[in-house]
């Protein structure tokens, strides 16, 4: 990496911290020519094959739109968009694969937009799994509704 101040082909890493979330590394560099300090992020890469076939890298940002959109004129907020994004990513990069496609980023953002707010769910579950008739509603309303009664004999007695 060129040195952003002299141009120097080499720098020295002089401090190396991961992030909270385990996902990136922040090396702190200094320049041996100019003594110049800067910072530099590493991350695993990861792309995402959109359904035209292009290739982009992974945006939490992209995750926290797509959500967003379910969740108008719902109660979530966007630090909760911010920790679904994370989870999602998380689960994401734990598939081991280094390019996803844009069907499975939708897949893995139902499980926490389901735990964050029902009603989203539906709605983005409606355009990822493309429902195209009144049945398939029915069939995840009555899903979910099996799972509280699951939930609530659990914590009836
Ligand atoms: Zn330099």
């Amino acid at each position: 990496m060129h040195c952003p101040f002299c141009r120097h082909a080499d720098s020295r890493v002089i401090d190396s911290r991961t992030s909270d979330d385990g996902l990136s590394i922040r090396r702190r560099r200094q320049c041996p020519q100019c003594g110049g300090r800067f910072s530099t992020i590493e991350t695993a890469s990861l792309n995402v094959i959109k359904r035209s076939g292009v290739i982009e890298p992974f945006s939490r940002e992209k995750v926290m739109s797509g959500a967003r959109k379910a969740c108008q004129g719902r109660p979530v907020t966007e630090a909760d968009l911010a920790v679904l994004a994370q989870a999602v990513e998380e689960a994401v990069r734990q598939t081991g694969s280094s390019q996803i496609d844009t069907n499975e980023i939708g897949l893995a953002i139902l499980g926490p937009l389901r735990e964050l707010d029902e009603v989203a769910y539906l709605r983005f579950a409606s355009v990822y799994q493309a429902f195209d008739s009144l049945e398939d509603f029915e069939a995840s309303i009555a899903q979910l509704r099996a799972d509280h009664r699951a939930g609530h004999r659990v914590d009836a007695d």
